[in-house]
C-alpha cells in the first residue's frame, strides 16, 4: 500500500502542496530488509508539486528519524534526516525499457515513473532515506564495544601472571631454546 500518494486531478500548473506524516509503521516496513530501522517519531513529509507539460515536478522535504546499530556495541545510533528532495516524476509510457530500480541521489532531480491517475512518493522517499545510512555506524567515535560483564569474563589464571600450566613445559623449554640460539 502507498501512503504519499498525489492524484494527478488535484494537480496544476501553479503547483500545490501536500503535508504526510511519515508513521513509523511505514518506516519500519520500507526500512525491513536493510541496515536501519526506524526511529521512536513520526517523520514529516512536505510536498509542493505541478504539472508540467507531461511530468509532474516534485519539491519535498523529508524530515525522519532513524536508527542504526553501532558496528561495535549494537547499541542503537539515531540519524536523523532533514534533507529536500526534488522529484521529476514522467509518465510510465516514458521509462526506459529494462530500468524499473530508481537510482536516487542527493543535490539531483531524481527521475521516476507514474502509471494511471497517481503519482506515488513512497519509492523515492525510501531510496533517499537508505542514503544516509553510514557504512559503519558508532554510537560515538569513543565506543570500546560491547562491555564484558565481571561473571562472563575469564577467569584470571586464564590470560594472568599465574604459573603456565605444566602441559605447557615442553613447549616453553623449547621457547628457551630458541630464545637463547638467537643471543
Ligand atoms: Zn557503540
Amino acid at each position: 500500500m502507498s501512503t504519499f500518494v498525489l492524484k494527478i486531478q488535484d494537480l496544476d500548473e501553479a503547483g500545490k502542496d501536500w503535508n504526510f506524516a511519515i508513521g513509523t509503521d511505514w518506516l519500519a516496513s520500507a526500512l525491513a530488509d536493510t541496515e536501519l530501522s526506524a526511529g521512536a517519531q513520526d517523520g514529516r513529509l512536505t510536498v509542493h508539486a505541478q504539472r508540467t507539460g507531461m511530468d509532474v515536478l516534485v519539491q519535498a522535504h523529508v524530515e525522519a528519524e532513524l536508527a542504526a546499530t553501532c558496528a561495535r556495541c549494537l547499541a542503537d545510533v539515531p540519524i536523523t534526516v532533514d534533507l529536500p528532495l526534488t522529484g521529476l516524476f514522467s509518465p510510465e509510457h516514458m521509462r526506459p525499457h529494462g530500468s524499473d530500480e530508481i537510482d536516487v541521489q542527493l543535490h539531483e532531480v531524481n527521475r521516476d515513473y507514474f502509471g494511471g491517475a497517481e503519482v506515488v512518493l513512497d519509492p523515492m522517499v525510501r531510496e533517499y532515506l537508505l542514503l544516509e545510512a553510514p557504512m559503519k555506524p558508532l554510537c560515538s567515535d569513543a565506543c570500546e564495544g560491547i562491555a564484558i560483564p565481571d561473571h562472563l569474563r575469564p577467569p584470571a589464571e586464564v590470560f594472568g601472571d599465574a604459573a603456565p600450566d605444566s602441559r605447557f613445559a615442553p613447549l616453553l623449554k623449547l621457547k628457551e631454546a630458541l630464545t637463547k640460539n638467537e643471543e
